[in-house]
């Protein structure tokens, strides 16, 4: 017998008969001898909506009021599924995150779990219940209700498994795993049976959207065995998220192709090459919150070097402004930038142990006459900034170079 966790996305609940088919499912593992506690998202689009209306009445919707509103989303879905259950002859119970008691802080919106009492599930599990619990939500040491941001059910059922100490925590999706790449875009790309935790956790951060990163982290950090899996398929194993990297010996070096289009480049030119230069111009922009991913400092040259970053596009025009006075008082040359760019990622374990893995990237790229733009590595990624016109270009092309489209 073991305890599982199984995580159902909007898609998989969008509908009341998909909902009765989830139970099925559910009730087939339960049927098999094992502990299943449930989690659910919103039916899909469902958040989407609430947050649309709230504003409808207030253009910046208060925090607190949007977490209270978009909570709801899930609390309608556990009745259902537990309804549903219940209707097949099952002993089922629906929790809200603050009726497990979830605890969180108070960053609403984007609330961190920091405890969960798991007493109660541990014994209406013994008692031989089903246990549905609401994704996406908990609650403060005030009790008032929070969000763990948008995707957060996927966290939910990550650290309910941790601290469940759930044998393993399945996440329903409407894919049936991860991928090598974005198959909309190449039709070969391939499920990979086995990632290592520290890929997924590129792959994650790098656009894939198949787990919300948090979760990806949380289970990192608990050593939670997270598998993705289609919840329209009767079989299949989906992608195991794996820790260990002698699982993958038998497999390619690269694992995927992550990309991304949500950035903007800035790059401020002929830039007095002294100390302190890179604390004067990103200092401003971590003051305001933003975020930055790559970061380039050419050599000097004449006294002058260039220094180039990247930000999430939706920051773009902010930094412009903020750079502009930070340009003129260290008397840099000019100030330029392009929201028409993206990010390209191969991503591999494989890496630390095989050379020439760039090379074949920047090759494969000339080949197509694509330009870099910028780099950065990590041991176990290389990202390219590349015009966005040939992302997916790019993105076939290495699919290909690599060898991705053929069988693991
Ligand atoms: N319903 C929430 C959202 O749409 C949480 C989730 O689905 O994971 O973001
Ligand atoms: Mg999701």
């Amino acid at each position: 017998m073991a305890l599982i966790v199984q995580k159902y996305g909007g898609t998989s609940v969008g509908s009341p008969e998909r909902i009765k088919n989830v139970a099925r499912r559910v009730a087939r593992w339960q049927g098999q001898g094992h502990q299943v506690v449930v989690v659910v998202s919103a039916m899909s689009g469902e958040t989407n909506r609430l947050i649309a209306l709230a504003k409808e009445v207030q253009a910046n919707p208060e925090p607190r009021e949007l977490d209270v509103m978009v909570s709801t989303g899930e609390q309608v879905t556990i009745a259902l599924l537990t309804m549903a259950l219940v209707d097949l002859g099952l002993k089922a119970r629906s929790y809200t995150g603050g009726q497990v008691r979830i605890l969180t802080d108070s960053a609403y919106t984007k609330a961190r779990i920091v405890k969960i009492d798991e007493d109660k599930l541990r014994a209406d599990l013994s008692d031989g219940y089903i246990i549905v619990v609401a994704g996406f939500q908990g609650e403060d040491e005030g009790g008032n209700i929070t969000t763990l941001g948008r995707g957060g059910s996927d966290t939910t059922g990550v650290a309910l498994a941790a601290a469940l100490k759930a044998d393993e925590c399945q996440i329903y999706t409407d894919v049936d795993g991860v991928y090598t790449t974005d198959p909309r875009i190449v039709p070969e790309a391939r499920r990979l049976n086995t990632i290592t935790f520290e890929e997924m956790l590129e792959m994650a951060s790098l656009g894939s959207k198949v787990l919300q990163i948090r979760s990806v982290e949380f289970a990192g950090k608990y050593r939670v065995k997270l598998r993705v899996l289609s919840s329209f398929e009767e079989e299949g194993a989906g992608t195991l998220i794996t820790f260990e990297e002698d699982d993958k010996m038998e497999q390619a070096t690269i694992s995927g192709i992550a990309f991304n289009r949500d950035e903007a480049k800035i790059t401020i030119l002929g830039v007095p090459d002294r100390p302190g230069i890179a604390y004067q111009i990103l200092g401003p922009v971590g003051d305001a919150n933003i975020d930055v991913d790559m970061i380039v400092q050419n050599v000097g040259h004449d006294g002058l070097t260039d220094f180039s970053f990247t930000v999430h596009r939706n920051d773009y025009q902010k930094v412009l402004g903020i750079l502009k006075p930070v340009a003129a008082h260290i008397k840099a040359r000019e100030v330029q930038g392009g929201d028409k760019i993206a990010k390209v990622s191969i991503v591999g374990v494989g890496m630390r142990s095989h050379a020439g893995i760039a090379s074949t990237a920047f090759r494969t790229l000339a080949e197509e006459g694509i330009n870099i733009q910028m780099i950065s590595t990590s041991e176990i990624k290389i990202s390219v900034v590349i015009d966005e016109k040939y992302m997916e270009l790019a993105v076939r092309v290495l699919h290909k170079a690599f060898g991705l489209d053929q069988p693991q």
